[in-house]
């Protein structure tokens, strides 16, 4: 699974839970691949399975954790098992 097959299969599976799925990655920033905003906001990176994030990468994850977001790298070995857990949890009542 690649990292675009990966995004296909999250941005397909917020939807079916009604989760709104903005792809928002800057390779300049650093910000996170996707906000997803149920109940509570995501912000997540993607990343294939063995690639690794770069250093801008994971300063803006560390900020976004350090103000208080929920913040997580998925990978395609976690599809759909955690991703799915996730996303569940955040969906719209
Ligand atoms: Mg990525």
């Amino acid at each position: 699974m690649t990292e675009l097959e990966l995004l296909q299969a999250v941005r397909a599976a917020a939807k079916s839970l009604r989760i709104r799925c903005c792809y928002t990655g800057s390779p300049v920033t650093g910000f996170p691949d996707l906000v997803l905003i149920g109940r509570a906001v995501l912000f997540r990176e993607l990343e294939n399975g063995a690639s690794e994030v770069t250093s801008v990468q994971l300063e803006c994850l560390t900020e976004l954790h350090v103000a208080g977001h929920d913040v997580a790298i998925w990978r395609p070995a976690d599809w759909p098992g955690r991703i799915f857990a996730e996303l569940d949890a955040i969906r719209p009542l």
